[in-house]
């Protein structure tokens, strides 16, 4: 029998420990690896938790053998696109060097399953192209260059070691667990929903729009937001199609609806009933004028059905979360 225990890479923080949940939902046992650099051990409440760094593979080593799990989630990494092209050596060492170690690990530990969290960026700023599975990946930031990297570390496992895997590109991820067990917390924050909720509740003092001067209709950044639990939801499919022996495939995971930053800043008025104080500001660097999913391979092959994919949901699950855990997680 197949174990039901998976290593959840980045369990700690915000979209892994939704898949930690997910996971248990689904009767598997999620054992977190995480060293709280960016997560929260708080979150980590639905499996075990191994504390533990991928830059550190004795460590590694040891939790494969302790708890052999049958597959990887792989979550954890740097994420910040603005933080990676000032200091694009952490991100190539953090992420890549770091999944090089967890992937030569799960090799020597013969778990050759992996779910890999890759992401949109890995496509670049390609105006008028339709992103999907087969677009050219063009990174125009260390963040989405570091996860191109990672996937092609997992085809060259795949073809030398039998490695399989199944990677998904996200769009934006947003919302919050409905029940608010969990939600999003990055310190610093620098994700516009989060961002948004700190604003509306007085935490901080304003929001500033990255760009006003996009070719976009309104001016500002055009992004496709999925909500957390459907992501998550596709993952648990994912893991299923690997251990139903399908072949290693890339998925999307998007809406193919695409929101400026100024409709976001509408939504979430008319769904807090509480206006965003806000600014205008130069572009941030490495950010992408349009990054919108054209594929829905993941719902005609993989049999994804996204839920609570609204924009209106995503604001208003964030929001609840927010609301019921004002202090949000503490070291
Ligand atoms: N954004 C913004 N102000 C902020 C944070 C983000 O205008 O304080 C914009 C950002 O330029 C991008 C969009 O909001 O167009 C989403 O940014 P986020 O950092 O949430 O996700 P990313 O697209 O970088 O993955």
């Amino acid at each position: 029998m197949i174990s039901k225990t998976i290593l959840v890479t980045g369990g700690a923080g915000y979209i892994g420990s939704h898949a930690c949940k997910a996971l248990k939902n689904a009767g598997f046992t999620p054992v977190t690896y995480d060293n709280c650099s960016t997560g929260w051990e708080q979150a980590v409440k639905f499996g075990p938790f191994a504390r533990g760094d991928l830059l550190d593979r004795s460590r590694l080593d040891a939790v494969f053998t302790q708890y052999k799990p049958a597959a990887v989630m792989h979550f954890a990494a740097l994420s910040q696109v603005g933080e990676s092209m000032q200091d694009p050596g952490r991100y190539w060492r953090e992420n890549v060097t770091g999944a090089l170690n967890l992937v030569e690990a799960a090799v020597a530990a013969n778990c050759l399953d992996v779910v890999f969290s890759s992401t949109c960026a890995t496509y670049g700023d390609q105006d008028n192209v339709v992103l999907d599975e087969n677009s050219p990946q063009r990174p125009i930031n260390a963040y989405g260059a570091s996860k191109r990297a990672i996937e092609d570390i997992l085809h060259d496992f795949t073809a030398a070691h039998g490695l399989r895997h199944v990677i998904f590109r996200y769009f934006n991820v947003a919302g919050a667990d409905p029940e608010a067990e969990i939600g999003e917390f990055h310190q610093p924050e620098t994700h516009l929903i989060p961002l948004m909720l700190d604003a509306i509740a007085g935490k901080r003092d304003g929001l500033t729009i990255f760009g006003t001067d996009y070719p976009t209709p309104d001016g500002t950044c055009v992004r496709d937001y999925v909500h957390v639990s459907d992501l998550v939801d596709a993952h648990v499919l994912g893991l299923k199609w690997l251990q139903d022996g399908k072949p290693n495939r890339v998925f999307n995971l998007g809406t193919g609806d695409g929101f400026s930053v100024r409709q976001v800043i509408e939504h979430s008025h008319a769904v807090t009933n509480r206006a965003v104080p806000h600014v205008t500001g130069p572009r941030r660097p490495g950010d992408c004028a349009k990054l919108v999913s054209g594929s829905n391979r993941a719902i005609t092959e993989l049999g994804w059905a996204p839920q609570r994919s609204t924009l209106e949901s995503m604001i208003r699950d964030a929001w609840r979360w927010h609301q019921n855990t004002p202090n949000h997680y503490e070291k």
